[in-house]
């Protein structure tokens, strides 16, 4: 690997030496734990004094691939690996808090992460306060002697709004806040916040990473200093992802930018026949002018993503009726997939958010959530088209 290489060259070039064997891809290392030639090797293993690996709760080759190849991606200098994109999130939280400490977070965030700030930090006495994404003054008056940490999703979810990534990186300059960005929706095909002033860049590998639906999996990755203490919060807890995910994790990196490429694409398409619908209310996509922050997208964004948010005209019973017309599209949690997938966020994940907090992120009874798959866009918009028409 070399650092002149290009993202895709990168992603696909990126591996840990070959065994024996010599094979051409990784293969997979499941395996507890690893043996040592003799009882000295032993002992500076576990004295930090060589990169030997000792126990897979620890690390794993298939964890360093994976981890290289993201902090390269990224532009990260060092990261770490978890069973989801909660674990990841969870673990970097309480790593980097103790009890008394104050988060300030962008109010439109994924509904699990909303549920860690506000149902489970508290019993540490660890606080959040929300603040809006695009209200600069806000953040500034939410900023308390205690606040450690500025956190933030762009593009947001489910309502698609972008924050500006320079912007909340001079905030935290100044106040001295540790910046995390979940950038799980963007990617870094299409979105480096470390670039941006970023200390940390989350994500949910579940999503576009793996990319097909299969596993699950989170990432951390970011500032050296802060990742050695998530990692030492880590191998003690046991928050591992296992071997086989992180081997799929890394084998789908490698086609990472042509997914993206085709999700862009096929969610650009999509959106500019929505916004052409009668029977649509709004859409939101960043790759749209019509974007309320297309500004902020083109500073900070590749491209707009494949998510697309629009609303339905006739509220909550028509978006519901809309998804039981759907023939091909999806209904099911994820996204990120290669198939597409609809959703309706105010009913099933942002479900527990109480009516007056999904006001203030925009989650309104009407918001369907589309992750614009790979299948041909044709027959995307003639299914969506169907949907639509029977009003
Ligand atoms: C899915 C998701 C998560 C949580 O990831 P899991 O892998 O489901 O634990 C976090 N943030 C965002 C933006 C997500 O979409």
């Amino acid at each position: 690997m070399s650092k002149d290489q290009k993202f895709e060259t990168q992603a696909i070039r990126t591996q840990i030496e070959s065994t024996h064997a010599q094979e051409h891809s990784t293969p997979m290392y499941l395996t507890s734990s690893f043996t040592y030639t003799d009882a000295e090797e032993m002992r500076a293993s576990f004295a930090g004094e060589n990169d030997r690996h000792i126990y897979s709760r620890f690390s794993n080759p298939n964890y360093q691939e994976l981890i290289d190849k993201l902090c390269q991606m990224e532009g990260a200098e060092a990261g770490y690996v978890f069973a989801t994109g909660m674990a990841a999130i969870f673990s970097t939280f309480a790593a980097l808090t103790k009890t008394g400490d104050h988060i300030i977070s962008c109010r439109s965030i994924f509904g699990s992460t909303h549920t860690v700030f506000t149902k489970i930090f508290p019993k540490w006495n660890i606080e959040t306060s929300y603040v809006e994404v695009d209200n600069s003054a806000g953040w500034e008056s939410a900023v308390q002697p205690n606040s450690k940490i500025f956190y933030l999703e762009t593009p947001t979810n489910p309502g698609v709004d972008l924050v500006d990534l320079e912007a909340a990186s001079t905030f935290c300059k100044k106040h001295n806040l540790i910046l995390i960005v979940d950038n799980c929706f963007a990617t870094p095909y299409l979105q480096q916040p470390i670039k941006f002033g970023a200390d940390l860049v989350i994500h949910s590998a579940t999503k576009f990473i793996d990319g097909q639906g299969r596993v699950m999996g989170g990432i951390t990755v970011g500032r050296k200093d802060l990742i050695e203490e998530i990692y030492a919060f880590s191998r003690s807890t046991g928050p591992a992802l296992s071997p086989f995910n992180a081997w799929v994790l890394s084998k789908s990196l490698e086609t990472l930018a042509v997914r993206m490429d085709r999700h862009c694409n096929n969610a650009l398409k999509l959106a500019e026949f929505l916004s052409d619908h009668t029977e649509v209310e709004w859409v939101k996509y960043p790759g749209l002018k019509s974007h309320p922050q297309y500004e902020i997208a083109q500073k900070q964004m590749n491209a707009g993503g494949a998510v697309v948010a629009f609303g339905v005209k006739g509220g909550l019973e028509k978006g519901r009726s809309f998804l039981n017309k759907l023939k091909m599209c999806s209904l099911t949690a994820n996204l990120g997939d290669s198939r597409t997938i609809a959703t309706h966020p105010s009913s099933t994940t942002h479900a527990k958010l109480s009516e007056e907090e999904r006001q203030k992120v925009g989650i309104n009874p009407e918001l369907i959530r589309i992750s614009v798959g790979l299948e041909h866009i044709d027959d995307i918009i003639s299914d969506i088209q169907q949907a639509l028409a029977q009003g």
